[in-house]
């Protein structure tokens, strides 16, 4: 083993004590979900791939304290150093990010991100590299439940969705990064942006009933798919009221 690149102080020596917040005590294993917990102290370790071996990815996490200062990933503890591991403040900022990129398995969230207008780029076949690089190429953020996707070195923005069901994915979405909302201006099945369109122009392609009951329609750039105000009905209005709560709840109270 090499040497450390700074010298243990003559006074201090034993494993590193990790006080993690209880908010990431999820990613933990069970017998560290408390308190103080201990790693062994390697003298290669950075701050950052002590955080990591205990199953905590840094998109996790919105700060580090060394002895009680402010300290970065980069940084290596001495043994016996105390390291504090904080949770990213919410809402979170993403400086430069364009919008989102859900892993596979998350076609539902996808699909009621884009009810709500949030650009959410899917695809049910990408493999884990290519999502990381398509996320960077795009400056997208990297939505998944894997934590091994979040610990890829090449990933430019992740977070980690909490929940099993879609209502609980979208709130905790919604409650980390309180995007603005735009109901109804996004398509569906492929996130592309919708357009205003005349009746008579989409008049052709619909179902007489529905030609008679609605009088304002949309279409996506992309796709060509047509939209039309109180197809979704009380389905879509839960989804935006629901989310509207979130949001207004987190933006009133930043960095709770
Ligand atoms: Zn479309």
């Amino acid at each position: 083993m090499p040497p450390p690149a700074q010298d243990p102080s003559p006074a201090r020596s034993g494993p590193v004590v990790v006080r993690t917040d209880p908010g990431l005590w999820f990613l933990l294993s069970r017998e560290r979900r408390r308190d103080r917990a201990t790693v062994p102290w390697d003298g290669d370790a950075t701050l950052g791939h002590v955080v990591q071996s205990l199953g905590v990815p840094l998109t996790e996490v919105g700060g580090l304290r060394l002895d009680g200062r402010p300290a970065s990933p980069q940084e290596r503890p001495v043994p016996g150093a105390e390291l504090e591991i904080l949770p990213v403040q919410r809402p979170q900022e993403v400086p430069g990010a364009t919008g989102f990129l859900l892993d596979v398995g998350l076609g539902t969230l996808a699909r009621r991100l884009r009810v709500l207008g949030i650009d959410a780029a899917y695809r049910n076949d990408a493999a884990d590299a290519e999502l990381v690089r398509e996320g960077a190429a795009q400056h997208r953020i990297v939505l998944t439940q894997d934590r091994g996707l979040l610990m890829r070195r090449a990933l430019w923005a992740g977070a980690h969705v909490a929940g099993d069901r879609p209502d609980d994915q979208l709130a905790d979405v919604l409650d980390r990064f309180a995007p603005p909302l735009a109901p109804s201006t996004r398509c569906t099945a492929c996130n592309g942006e919708l357009a205003p369109v005349a009746a008579e122009e989409v008049a052709g392609g619909l179902q007489p009933g529905t030609r008679r009951s609605y009088a304002e329609f949309a279409r996506c750039r992309s796709c060509g798919r047509v939209y039309w105000h109180g197809a979704h009905g009380k389905g879509l209005q839960r989804i935006v009221e629901a989310a509207r709560a979130v949001v207004g709840r987190r933006s009133a109270q930043p960095g709770r």
